[in-house]
């Protein structure tokens, strides 16, 4: 907060004829967390993959594809504007905006060998969350991502990583695919990045830096100085604090103490996830214990229908941690038994 108003006080905004000490600094750094090598910055996780999108396309027509396609995958979100709405996979975000632009191809979620079979002739690039968010905190195989870039090496596809409810320490790392040991050539970031004040990052690496040229693409707001002072504040935090390893921490224990309590339940089908992005998928549709849950106070949503998701603020502390479990496992507990359940 420190950071917001000292800035607020001295300049918010300025031409982007002007290079801007702050946006400079805070890519520097994004490169050093990530291992990439440019960064463009907008507003939000939907620009940021609108850009990433926009690289796909000029990435296949410089291979001479004319209507370049990019691999998909099946209850991924990727935002609201119409091309990121276009690759997210869940038709009632899609409906009633189409025609939605085209130029997607969607496979099944984690499934390497889908996407090997795909037939090759116009694909430019593979647009993936390294673990799904809105699509139910669903975590691939640990051998997804390692072969995913190997197959996007051989055919000369963009590995472009939607990290932007992943990133930026939420799953116990920077970034949630540096688990897996690989590096992507397009990262979108967005979300926790601004600690609350909007801000969109797409990452580059390799010769994806020279996609984008001058003139390519660009945004008013875009890396402006009070937003690039939030998020290098941010990053400063998580270190100087150590909250990756502090995510990882609390993230393991909330998800040990939940399946102690709750996990033999009949209504529990699985708990999952990494770090402070966590998953309890039940055995049927829970969507009212949203509010069930906003009346004890706490906060958390209930994705893919049947997944509570839970994403506590990477400062959670012991004592919240308990009483987050202690809540969480009190409505699951309280879950009417359906039908089904009674039968057996
Ligand atoms: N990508 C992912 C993985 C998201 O979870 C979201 C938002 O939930 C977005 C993109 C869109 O981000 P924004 O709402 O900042 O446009």
């Amino acid at each position: 907060m420190g950071a917001i108003t000292d800035q607020a006080g001295k300049l918010l905004h300025t031409s982007n004829l002007y290079e801007i000490d702050i946006q400079t600094r805070l890519a520097d750094r994004l490169c050093a967390l990530s291992g990439m090598d440019a960064v463009f910055f907008g507003n939000s996780g939907s620009e940021a993959n609108e850009a990433a999108i926009k690289m796909a396309r000029l990435h296949g027509h410089s291979r001479g594809i004319d209507t370049p396609a990019i691999v998909v995958m099946e209850s991924a979100f990727h935002g609201r504007t119409l091309a990121a709405l276009a690759a997210t996979g869940n038709t009632n975000a899609q409906r009633g905006f189409e025609p939605l632009p085209e130029g997607f191809i969607r496979v099944p979620y984690g499934d390497i060998e889908a996407i090997a079979q795909l037939p090759d002739r116009n694909i430019a690039a593979a647009l993936v969350e390294p673990i799904q968010g809105e699509g139910g905190v669903r975590v691939p195989p640990a051998d997804f991502l390692p072969a995913l870039r190997k197959l996007c090496d051989q055919r000369d596809w963009l590995l472009m990583l939607d990290e932007v409810q992943s990133g930026v320490g939420r799953s116990g790392h920077w970034f949630a695919h540096q688990a897996a040991g690989i590096t992507p050539d397009v990262m979108s970031l967005a979300k926790g990045l601004g600690g609350g004040v909007p801000i969109g990052a797409t990452l580059v690496a390799g010769a994806a830096r020279e996609l984008f040229g001058p003139g390519s693409h660009g945004s008013t707001f875009g890396g402006n100085p009070l937003a690039c002072r939030a998020a290098l504040a941010v990053l400063e935090t998580i270190e100087h604090d150590g909250l990756l390893a502090h995510a990882q921490a609390m993230g393991e224990s909330i998800r040990q103490q939940i399946d102690a309590r709750v996990g033999e339940l009949p209504q529990v089908v699985e708990i999952r996830g990494a770090g402070l992005m966590i998953g309890v998928e039940l055995a049927e549709p829970c969507a009212e214990l949203v509010d069930a849950a906003r009346e004890q106070g706490i906060l958390l949503n209930v994705t893919a229908g049947t997944v509570i998701r839970l994403l506590p603020p990477l400062i959670i502390g012991p004592a919240e941690v308990e009483r987050l479990v202690d809540g969480v496992c009190h409505l699951i507990e309280n879950m009417a038994p359906t039908q089904t359940q009674q039968a057996n």
